[in-house]
């Protein structure tokens, strides 16, 4: 049998790609290898939002290149958006690569391969030609949680972001084809599900009147599907954070207590330059609005440093909105000029060791916050979904929290179980701590089996209904006629 590899770089959108992809080969008769040296098929999925992703994403090229100079039958493919962004050059930067494909044309490998490397050698594409990747076979790497994505592209025009220029325009998948796939993968044991999209909450608003759906609606009706225990969503912008959004997360029992928002910057000025669409006013808003909803909610955010034209007193703009918020957890950035980005041309770049100085400031002030919110959890009994064996101590059990917190603890329950743990110990990153004896079933114990909220009224029925049609057209066998723009007709 033929084996392949994949290797992922970038966010969770391209780890989801990821599943669809190794699914796809593994319909055409394909086994995974545990290595890139034991594949015959070599897939990159390529990210190219900093520079960083870039340079590893060379390294590992340089070793399929030896590998392929070895072995001429290797195939090595190249996805995802660094492979979209080099469309033009990618071929004669490297000439030993055999199939390339943008983020929205992820079936043309297989299509590829198919036809024995008689097709294209390069699909790509950021408009008509996209298509959602919901529709292919999926191999997913644990069985109680899945990615289900909602939406493509990105409408906004944050001036630092190469996400617009390789993902395209956003365009909402039918409400239909998503419950019809919560529904389906909550019969085959997920309890957890995370919808996605690069701008998730802004999702439904390109949809025809015929099944427009906002996207508080999606997630009362996912929350409203027997077995889904936990829903998360991601990333959300701090601009789409509309009341109805907020009710929704407040009054949905599975979803969980978190909410990844993205600052970017603390300073106005900064914000403005970015081209975000919020001031850090409005942002904090946001945060006082969740908070009254939601009150033991958890906070994680994403933060550039260095932007250009940053100011120190830019910078301490921001490090005052991380104490102020008190964040359970950020992803730090050093900015990263992108080729074709606003914000690349400007002429005010900051120098490198400014940037780092910054930087290291704000993940010292980032760890104190987050180990001081986490230390507030000692002492509590949390809901663990438990994930496999701890990675750094194998004889005790790894899990996350409703709040998205990673625990370590003792215990003996199995992957995929919800348990009791109590919390032990914190740092900046995890918990620890032991298990309840005895550890409760799903729907016992002193954690309320979800109740399905009726009030208010439940889009349920009518994306039931929408589900039923989708189901019939998009789950098991493909289609490949079905567009957004065709519901009228069916
Ligand atoms: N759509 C999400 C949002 O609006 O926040 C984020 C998507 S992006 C894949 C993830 C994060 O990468 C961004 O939130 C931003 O902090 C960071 N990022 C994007 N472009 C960057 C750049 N040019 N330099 C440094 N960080 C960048
Ligand atoms: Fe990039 Fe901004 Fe879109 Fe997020 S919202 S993907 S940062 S353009």
């Amino acid at each position: 049998m033929k084996r392949y590899h994949v290797t992922t770089f970038g966010c969770q959108m391209n780890a989801h790609d990821s599943e669809r992809i190794k699914g796809m080969l593994e319909e055409l008769g394909l086994g995974e290898a545990a290595s890139q040296e034991e594949a015959d098929v070599l897939v990159f999925n390529t990210c190219t939002i900093r520079e960083k992703p870039d340079q590893r994403f060379a390294a590992h090229l340089g070793n399929a290149k030896v590998l392929k100079r070895a072995d001429p039958e290797k195939v090595i493919a190249v996805g995802g958006c660094y492979a979209e962004a080099q469309r033009d050059k990618l071929f004669d930067l490297y000439p030993f690569v055999d199939v390339a494909f943008g983020p929205g044309t992820i079936p043309h490998l297989a299509e590829w391969l198919g036809a024995g490397g008689e097709a294209p050698r390069g699909r790509f594409g950021t408009g008509a030609e996209r298509e959602f990747a919901g529709t292919l076979p999926m191999h997913r790497e644990r069985r109680f949680q899945a990615w289900v994505q909602v939406s493509m592209g990105c409408n906004s025009v944050c001036s630092y972001c190469v996400v617009p220029a390789v993902r395209g325009r956003e365009v909402s998948r039918r409400p239909g084809e998503i419950l019809a796939e919560v529904t389906q993968l909550a019969s085959q044991g997920v309890c957890e599900i995370t919808l996605l999209g690069q701008n998730v909450n802004s999702w439904g608003r390109d949809l025809l009147p015929d099944v427009k759906t906002e996207f508080g609606e999606l997630l009362r009706a996912c929350n409203a599907v027997d077995g889904v225990e936990r829903i998360r969503f991601t990333s959300p912008h701090p601009k789409d954070f509309r009341r109805e959004v907020i009710a929704a997360m407040a009054e949905c029992d599975a979803v969980c207590e978190h909410a990844h928002l993205p600052l970017q910057s603390g300073s106005t000025r900064i914000l403005k330059a970015m081209r975000r669409t919020y001031s850090r006013e409005r942002y904090l808003r946001v945060v006082d609005e969740l908070r009254a909803a939601i009150p033991d909610l958890a906070l994680t955010t994403d933060i550039i440093v260095g932007f250009p034209g940053e100011t120190a007193r830019d910078f301490e703009e921001t490090l005052e909105v991380v104490e102020e918020v008190a964040y359970d957890g950020a992803f730090t950035f050093v900015y990263s000029p992108r080729q074709g980005t606003e914000a690349a041309a400007m002429a005010n770049q900051i120098a490198e060791e400014t940037k780092r100085e910054r930087i290291e400031r704000l993940v010292e002030l980032v760890q104190r916050v987050a180990e001081a919110r986490n230390r507030e959890r000692v002492g509590r009994i949390e809901q663990v979904l438990v994930e496999g064996p701890s990675r750094t101590d194998p004889a005790l059990l790894r899990g996350r929290t409703r709040r998205n917190v990673t625990v370590n603890f003792a215990g003996a329950s199995a992957p995929g179980d919800l348990v009791d743990v109590r919390i032990e110990g914190a740092t900046s990153t995890t918990l620890k701590g032991t298990e309840c004896v005895p550890h409760p079933a799903i729907h016992a114990g002193p954690w309320p089996a979800i109740t399905r909220r009726e009030s208010p009224p439940s889009p349920l029925p009518r994306l039931q209904a929408l589900a039923a049609v989708e189901c019939g057209l998009s789950l098991g066998a493909r289609n490949p006629e079905a567009g957004r723009h065709d519901w009228k007709g069916h």
